[in-house]
């Protein structure tokens, strides 16, 4: 049977585009609480932690593994890749930023084959060194997207194909500080779900009284459901292969 799956195409797991929703730092409270609300839309998200890892962090990645969602890892002190690899070298970066981190939580069982940049800083030689170690790497759409249409921005739809090939998410940042507009949203998600191509959002904390960089219950819960009436899946990136 394997010998005629030859096109990528005929492993798509989704037929009318999917969503990727990413959560970066440490906003473990309301990454924990928003567990039942994905549960309610059989919706996954990927969790990028930053800092020590913890019992604390680690506790909160296992029992959100444990819920079918994806883990990756933000480094440890939120350092910037590329202007760091140029002062003080790729070696050091990863042997103060990285390797602690995946060290602790392969010693604790999680699976982290994922990565987000801090701030979205990336360049060729920072995927070069982060695709040794992950498997899909978060950025931001390259030229950013605060103030702009989401449903014009051509850069954030990405055909599976494209996405396993790159593997570079380019996420456009949901909250107030990047001016998200509700009704973009859902014209964004139709629009994947027309031309059945990948989008990637990233986004902080999840709650009733989200900061300027975090994302609303009620918006979260507009994605969701959105999102399943036009028959778009929303994955956690473990789910793109
Ligand atoms: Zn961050």
């Amino acid at each position: 049977m394997a010998a005629i799956l030859t096109t990528q195409t005929a492993c798509s797991p989704f037929q009318n585009g999917a969503i990727c929703l990413t959560f970066d730092d440490r906003n473990f409270n309301d990454w924990n609480n928003a567990i039942p609300l994905f549960e309610k839309y059989n919706a996954h998200a990927t969790f990028f932690v930053c800092g020590v890892m913890d019992d604390k962090a680690v506790a909160t990645m296992k029992r959100l593994q444990e819920n079918g969602h994806s883990i990756g890892l933000h480094t440890i002190h939120h350092a910037n890749a590329p202007e760091s690899f140029m002062e003080t070298g790729e070696d050091n970066y990863m042997k103060t930023q990285v390797i602690p981190q995946l060290f602790i939580a392969r010693q604790a069982g999680l699976r982290v084959n994922h990565f987000a940049y801090p701030n979205n800083r990336r360049n060729e030689d920072t995927d070069r060194a982060m695709h040794q170690y992950f498997r899909y790497l978060r950025a931001g759409v390259p030229g950013g997207t605060k103030g702009k249409d989401l449903r014009k921005v051509d850069a954030m739809y990405c055909s599976l194909d494209d996405v396993r090939k790159n593997r570079v998410m380019g996420g456009a940042g949901i909250g107030s500080y990047y001016e998200t507009d509700p009704e973009q949203l859902k014209g964004a998600i139709l629009r994947a779900a027309q031309e059945n191509k990948v989008i990637t959002f990233f986004s902080h904390g999840i709650s009733d009284n989200p900061n300027q960089i975090s994302i609303s219950i009620e918006w979260l819960e507009l994605i969701l459901k959105t999102a399943q009436e036009h028959g778009v899946k929303v994955i956690g990136f473990d789910e793109l292969d």
